[in-house]
């Protein structure tokens, strides 16, 4: 059973890089375009990772991370931010809303895999053996 990834991005040209990058490493993916949607979503199918953009329309990223790690449900989902805006300030407010890591856009190939990595343990492709649960 592979590992699915629940990606919160508005823009369609960074969601197909998203999506493209997991499906290639042999994730799942499940998709959502606002917070609202994306926050339902990760509490029903409860996805082993959770990548959040920043800015959204309607609720903003730093209030979704704040409700997903709040709730119970979701706490313990690793939760990394893609942001545009890699500046030291920022970092701190990411950090602060409850994000577990940041990935700064646009996403490199090889940060994104370190970060699958780190988030994730070892291949998707490996399941769960090897790991703690
Ligand atoms: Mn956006």
């Amino acid at each position: 059973m592979s590992k699915t990834v629940l990606v919160i991005e508005d823009n369609p040209s960074n969601m197909k890089l998203a999506v493209l990058l997991l499906t290639s490493e042999g994730y799942g993916v499940l998709e959502a375009v606002d917070a609202e949607s994306g926050l339902e979503m990760a509490r029903t199918a409860r996805p082993d990772m959770i990548l959040l953009d920043m800015r959204l329309p309607g609720m903003s990223g730093l209030d979704a991370a704040r409700i997903l790690k709040s709730d119970p449900q979701t706490a313990d989902i690793p939760l990394v931010a893609l942001t545009a805006q890699a500046m030291a300030g920022n970092e701190e407010e990411i950090f602060e809303a409850g994000c577990d890591g940041y990935l700064a856009k646009p996403v490199r190939r090889d940060q994104f895999r370190i970060t699958l990595q780190r988030f994730l343990g070892t291949a998707s492709l490996m399941g769960s053996v090897g790991q703690e649960e």
